[in-house]
């Protein structure tokens, strides 16, 4: 039996009967932590001592029979943009290299009141600014499934530990797909929530509309387990919303659309031959797929890199060596906060404050910044008018399979055109998951996504586990197998 690739339900049943225990599965993933990272480099930290102490409170409430929760001695690993106390929150930056958190997130928070045992931190990009993790401070993550290929980012860290099961699931943060691209290039399951589902306090916030956190798991229902666990109003965020979730159909009655826009130029043959392959499969169960035109979906790319840089600029102004980050010395106290930032940040981080910051000046406010929040509201609106007629949306998680490093670096344009199918579900603030599919040419993993309307979230993953069933495609089997 290779722990790693069990589920959350099935390790906990075992707990439970008592035929496994939580020290027995940290032990498991530590072992893969300590033989996968010198290839891989998907952790900023692991919390063995801690980890190793949880797991073992947790095997004691196990023998006493009254385990916190389903998920208690489930090990999970953090992204390193989420607050966890006692802990360095680094966000893969030079600028926050020594800032320990002096509280959890609020995820956090009720992960440990579940008794889930923390892993470690993992590997971003720069403030989550990335599609590669190429642009992490500390280095980048490779792909477990061959590190000539970037993991995707920004959450690569948290993707490639799950896929190589040095923890059993993650928690990343989705700002314009940085949960699904890289579940999907490291073939896991990556969801992201409706905005305002779960709370956002204590993460460190790159575009406060946008971001929302999200599991990485190997299988829908891991997803889901998760994701009940996190969501949830919170008083401390004030975007966070008071639940109330609306139901779709998940049977045979559910229809689907397909997004014409996203089955054209710019996608690969093999990232639409996907889902081709799902629509079948669809069709076979019964259900009604119908294709549909979402034209705005082509300005969503021009929309985020207005909206996302402008809302960073705004949010990272902390970071100036008085409030927050590292303090380089200056002989005035703006020479101080110059020589911080020049130091601190990277070259994306920086480029996007500059962006960011034009289209906020007073000057241009009206040509970008309002344009832009015009045409997101458009957005919306047509997908609310598209849920009018389909129940779900499907469309590929990302253009191409996982690319090679150095590929896209030299262009930002091509690097941002891997979000093309991602970035719209964060405008609209709609639930949408990664959910693998089967293998590119050269062995990569691709994958499908899946969106709905806001609050059906429950929803999404219900009828995104009989998809995942349909698939019958067992993407870490494979992996494992491979690796041995
Ligand atoms: N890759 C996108 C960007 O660079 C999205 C990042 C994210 O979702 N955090 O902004």
């Amino acid at each position: 039996m290779n722990i790693a690739n069990l589920s959350i339900s099935e390790i906990s049943n075992l707990y439970k009967n008592k035929e496994l225990k939580p020290s027995e599965v940290y032990k498991e993933v530590f072992t893969n932590a300590s033989l996968s990272e010198s290839i891989i480099h998907a952790h900023l930290k692991l919390f063995q001592d801690e980890a190793t102490e949880a797991s073992k409170l947790s095997d004691e409430r196990y023998a006493k029979g009254n385990p916190l929760s389903d998920i208690d001695g489930i090990p999970i690993a953090i992204k390193d943009n989420i607050n966890l106390k006692n802990h360095e929150t680094t966000c893969s930056s030079k600028m926050l290299s020594n800032y320990v958190s002096p509280y959890d997130a609020t995820v956090i928070t009720k992960l440990r009141n579940n008794g889930v045992v923390f892993t470690g931190k993992t590997n971003l990009d720069e403030f989550a600014m990335g599609s590669s993790t190429e642009n992490s401070a500390f280095g980048p993550t490779k792909n477990p499934w061959n590190p000539e290929h970037v993991p995707g980012g920004s959450s690569g860290g948290s993707a490639a530990v799950v896929s190589v099961g040095s923890a059993i699931a993650s928690l990343g943060s989705d700002t314009g797909g940085s949960i699904r691209q890289p579940a999907s290039f490291c073939g896991v399951v990556g969801f992201k929530p409706t905005y305002g589902t779960v709370s956002r306090y204590g993460l460190v916030a790159f575009a406060s509309s946008l971001d929302q956190i999200g599991p990485i798991t190997n299988s829908v229902e891991d997803a889901k387990i998760l994701y009940n666990s996190i969501k949830g109003h919170d008083p401390l965020d004030a975007t966070s919303i008071k639940e109330s979730t609306v139901e779709i159909p998940t049977d045979k009655n559910a229809k689907i659309g397909v997004i014409k826009e996203l089955m054209e130029e710019g996608i690969s043959d093999e990232s639409k031959k996907e889902v081709e392959k799902t629509i079948k499969l669809l069709e076979e169960n019964g259900n009604k797929v119908v294709e549909v035109s979402l034209p705005l979906t082509k300005m969503a790319l021009s929309i985020y890199y207005l909206i996302a840089p402008a809302e960073c600029s705004a949010n990272l102004s902390r970071f100036d060596g008085v409030r927050y980050g590292i303090r380089e010395a200056g002989a005035t106290s703006y020479e101080m906060m110059e020589n911080t930032r020049a130091e601190g940040f990277g070259e994306e981080v920086k480029k996007r404050i500059l962006l960011g910051t034009y289209a906020l000046s007073a000057g241009y406010y009206d040509a970008y910044y309002g344009q832009a929040l015009k045409a997101r509201s458009a957005i919306t609106k047509d997908f609310e008018n598209i849920f009018k007629e389909v129940d779900y949306l499907i469309s590929p998680t990302t253009p191409t399979p996982a690319f090679k490093f150095g590929e896209k670096t030299e262009n930002p344009l091509e690097m941002y055109m891997s979000d093309l199918c991602t970035i719209p579900a964060n405008l609209a603030g709609i639930p949408a998951i990664s959910i693998p599919t089967g293998l590119s040419k050269e062995d990569m993993p691709l994958s499908i996504q899946l969106m709905s309307p806001a609050r059906t979230d429950s929803s999404l993953l219900e009828f995104s586990e009989t998809i995942e069933k349909l698939l019958g495609f067992n993407q870490r089997t494979l992996l494992l197998e491979d690796m041995k």
